[in-house]
């Protein structure tokens, strides 16, 4: 199962592989237990790794209720410097107020830390039916500008403008990632997604970024797809792709879509990888406010982005028992959270799992 995201050539990540593999002192890692349901899904990662007695120590760290003038947002300048310090962290969702004015928590986090590509695998669980049972995709998106560049402003009244920014040295390092990943986890094929017969210039760019990486990755098959017809393609026959690399708010869509197909955001789980090595991971959903405070959320989103920060540290025996574990306790079918159809709460699943290790 193809749960490992890291792979980029980039960087070393002294600070924490190494320390993985030279001391028997736990490693230091960033928690954000983030907003909504993130406190209760965060404690479920806590718990599952108790049991699984795995050498991780966290440095929890909470969105602020003032802003912090050192980053201009809500999250301080100690929460960013511990994952820096770290190497290694696990976020959370964190809302965002739409239309208030403030730089979004995720953006600030993605652009201060310069997290420039965000992993996600997508594949069906086995014993958890869905429409496929043969979904095995992954996604990376370039995370740090298109249409999240933030820059919107009213024009005149009643006329607003949001700029979308393609650079190449984006294009051509997140496009970099996605090779450089399918060529070491066996992958062997990249679609580039793009609307250029539209945005001729912003996805132009990119996909001939994406050409000129491709070209020094002769064994990997490379294609191009519009996006309106990728979404045809997956919804028909996920099977179809293999690593999909795209812009920003593309990758934000098409993530979801994928979700969709093997049973929901509560599932799907993704890594985002920065500059030096950085890998922060996250789940693929939001901070589920309908549901929040309720011990109603499924925790393997979070879970299992956890594991793929286990297995970036290169702890992969820790990362097998509990990736086994919570699919295991899926495919039983005894214990699942309502978005699966069952009855069972977070407190109950995360339990079970416990319970599996
Ligand atoms: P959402 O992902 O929070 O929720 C969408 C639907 O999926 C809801 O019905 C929710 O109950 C369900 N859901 C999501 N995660 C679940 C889980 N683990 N278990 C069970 N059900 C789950 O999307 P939204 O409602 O559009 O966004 C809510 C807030 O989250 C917004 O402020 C948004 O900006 C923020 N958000 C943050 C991130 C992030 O931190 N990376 C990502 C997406 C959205």
């Amino acid at each position: 199962i193809p749960n490992s995201v890291s792979g980029s050539g980039s960087g070393s990540l002294l600070s924490s592989v190494a320390r993985a593999f030279c001391s028997q002192a736990p490693i230091r890692a960033t928690l954000f237990p983030g907003d909504g349901i993130g406190p209760e899904i965060a404690e479920s990662v806590k718990q599952v790794f108790r049991e699984a007695e795995v050498p991780i120590e966290w440095e929890e760290h909470y969105v602020s209720k003032e802003i912090d003038p050192r980053t201009q947002s809500f999250l301080t300048w100690e929460s960013l410097e511990s994952v820096r310090q770290n190497g290694v962290g696990l976020k959370g969702p964190m809302a965002t107020p739409i239309g208030k004015g403030h730089r979004s928590l995720n953006l600030t986090l993605r652009k201060e830390l310069n997290l420039y590509a965000n992993v996600r695998p997508c594949y069906s669980l086995p014993g958890y039916k869905t429409r496929y049972d043969n979904v095995d995709l992954i996604t990376i998106r370039e995370n740090t500008e298109g249409e999240y560049s933030g820059l919107e402003h009213q024009v005149v009244r009643g006329v607003v403008e949001s700029l979308k920014i393609i650079t190449r040295q984006a294009s051509l390092r997140v496009a970099e990632y996605a090779f450089h990943y399918a060529k070491t986890h066996g992958r062997e094929r990249v679609s580039a997604i793009h609307k250029a017969n539209i945005m001729q210039k912003t996805d132009g760019l990119f996909l001939k970024c994406c050409r000129e990486v491709a070209e020094k990755y002769p064994e990997i098959t490379y294609e191009e797809v519009v996006i309106d017809n990728c979404c045809m393609m997956l919804v028909k026959n996920p099977a179809l792709f293999d690593v999909l690399v795209m812009p920003n708010l593309y990758g934000d869509i098409i993530s979801d879509l994928c979700a969709g197909l093997v049973g929901g955001l509560g599932l799907t789980p993704s890594c985002n990888i920065g500059e030096g090595g950085i890998a922060l991971a996250e789940a693929v959903h939001g901070s589920a406010p309908d549901i929040a405070g309720k011990d109603l959320a499924n925790p393997t989103a979070l879970l299992l982005s956890a594991v793929t920060m286990l297995r970036h540290l290169k702890l992969n025996d820790k990362a097998d028992r509990i990736h086994d574990a919570i699919i295991n306790t899926i495919a039983e079918g005894k214990y699942r959270t309502a978005d699966l159809g069952g009855t069972s709460t977070t407190t109950e699943f995360t339990k079970a799992i416990c319970d599996h290790l």
